[in-house]
Order: structure tokens, then sequence, then C-alpha cells
């Protein structure tokens, strides 16, 4: 009950500084475990209050698509993490400044706090702003709903923290949407480097990719743009534009500023989303086997941690 409890306030970042850093690595919690139970339970909860409420509710189509794009984008991650791990010990090992700051102090947690977001907010805009890294993340974006399954922030502090009006925003594909509110737990990062936008209630937000991709594949919700990318480096003339295509933003095309031309498509409202229908067998059919590979995922997660700590002892 008291993990419980903590893993709540941790999803929700309520918890003490001294209640988030170690004297080692091995009594690091496993995060991502601790709240995947926690947060799955939410999505059942917000499904219900939906249906309640006479909301529109999550649909299971695009729920199974972003969960699945979730399980499949935390596979490289079971083996890279170690990677990320060792990166900041040599890092640590190598600069006499980090040694100099003491690892039990709050000062010491929130230059660490506010160090990493400053770095979430550039990691995420180069995300969006260079082709080759948007092929990873813009699986991410493909979502034509937006709810728990496709993100979780909570604050109402807006002018300072991100909130779920903020990255609404971000997750639109409206114009005035476009490489908006990169943010992570702060806004203010938006604010400084003039990437903040608000939200337009005369303008609902559209969600999903600006040419919507029109399919729950995973495959092809994974690999689309780097397919696109592929046809884009044979069409294109000379080693120049080649190889400008992979570090220049997802719009642009010779002759257009980085970023690309600044033209949309118009949005259409009310808002038409993929939805197709599935006859009721292979509806249920999917979702038992999802079920099934989601508790595998969870079992696997498990265990790794488990393993992890094992092998540090
Ligand atoms: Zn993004
Ligand atoms: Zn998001």
């Amino acid at each position: 009950m008291a993990l419980l409890f903590k893993s709540l306030r941790a999803m929700f970042y309520l918890l003490l500084p001294s209640e988030t850093y170690f004297e080692n690595i091995e009594s690091v919690p496993n995060y991502v475990f601790m709240v995947t139970e926690l947060f799955m339970t939410f999505q059942i909860l917000e499904f219900f209050i939906c249906i309640y409420r006479g909301k529109n509710r999550p649909r299971l189509n695009d729920t199974f698509s972003s969960v699945t794009a979730g399980i499949v984008s935390r596979i490289p991650t079971l083996f890279l993490q170690s990677i990320e791990l060792s990166a900041y010990i040599w890092i640590y090992d190598r600069q006499s400044l980090f040694k100099r700051l003491p690892w039990n102090h709050p000062v010491t947690y929130w230059v660490a706090f506010l160090g990493i977001d400053l770095g979430y907010y550039w990691f995420h805009r180069m995300a969006h702003e260079v082709n080759l890294f948007w092929a990873t993340h813009q699986t991410h974006h493909s979502a034509e709903d937006y709810n728990l399954s496709t993100a979780l922030r909570q604050a109402n502090k807006r002018i300072v923290v991100n909130t779920p009006s903020h990255h609404r925003v971000h997750h639109g594909r409206n114009e005035y949407c476009i490489d908006k509110n990169y943010g992570g737990v702060f806004i203010i990062w938006d604010r400084i480097f003039g990437t903040f936008e608000k939200e337009r209630r005369e303008e609902p937000v559209a969600y999903g990719l600006v040419h919507p991709i029109n399919t729950f594949d995973p495959i092809k919700t994974q690999l689309c743009h780097l397919q696109y990318m592929f046809e884009q480096f044979f069409k294109l003339d000379g080693w120049r534009n080649k190889l400008a295509l992979f570090w220049k933003g997802p719009g642009w095309y010779p002759g257009v500023p980085r970023l690309g031309d600044g033209k949309f498509p118009p949005i259409e409202y009310p808002v038409k989303v993929h939805n197709p229908e599935l006859p009721n067998y292979v509806a249920y059919y999917t979702f038992i086997h999802f079920l099934y590979v989601l508790i595998q995922y969870a079992s696997v997660l498990k265990s790794r941690g488990v393993s992890r700590v094992k092998r540090q002892q």
C-alpha cells in the first residue's frame, strides 16, 4: 500500500527531493515498472469516466495502436539503457565539478531537475526539427485521439509548468500548433526559446500528423516516415540535397527554409479520424491477443528490473 501511494506520488512529481536521491545505482527503484500498472489503471478509469460523462470514450483501435507503439518503443531501451547509464557514469568520473556536488543535497536535486528538463526540451525540439529523429518521434504524434494512452501530464501552474492544454497544442496539426510547446515538466523553456503557443478556443486542436497516415498497422506507424525519407533520398538531385534531407526539418524540400514552407493542409471540421470497423470476432480476438502481449511485456520489464539489481549485488 505504501509503495502504491509512493508510485502514485512519483507519477505526479509529488516526491520530496530527499525521496529521489540514492547513494548508489542499486538502490534506485525501477520507476517505469512502478508506474506502468498505475498508468493502466488510470486508462481504465478514464474509459469509464468518459462513458459516464457522455464524452467520446477512448477508441480501442487507437488505444491498442498507442500502447503497442509504446511497447515497441521500449524494446530498444531494454538494450540501450545500459549505454545511457554508462555514458552518465563516464562523464561523472571525468568531471570533477559533479563530484563536488553532494549527492544528497536539494541544490543538487534542483540543478539536476532543471538540467534534465532543459535537455529534454532540446532533445524533443530536435526530434521535431531534424528529419532523421522525427522518423522515430512521429509515431507518438500519429494518434488522432488525445487521452491518457497518448500522454499524461498534470499540473495547474500554466505559466511555469507544462499543462494538458499546452501539450494538446504540441499534438495539434493546426498551423498554429506546428513545432510548438516542446517542454517536459516546465513550459518556461518554450517561453525562453520562442516556441510557446497558447491553445485557441476558436480553433479546436485537431490531433495527429499533418498528413494523416490512416492506418493502425504497428509496422507502418513505426516505419512510414523512414520509408518516405528513403524515397525522397533517391528523388532528390545532388549529394548536398540528399544529405540535407537527414538533418533539415520534416517539411523541408530544396529551395525553402530549414523547417519548410510554412504551408499546411487546412483542417476540416468536424474532424474525421481514421476509424475502421472490425467484425466482432476480430475485435475480441485482438483484445485477448493484446492482453496477452501486455502481460508478457510486464513480466519482461519486471524480470529485467530484478536481474539488474541481482547482477549488481
Ligand atoms: Zn513531440
Ligand atoms: Zn506527447
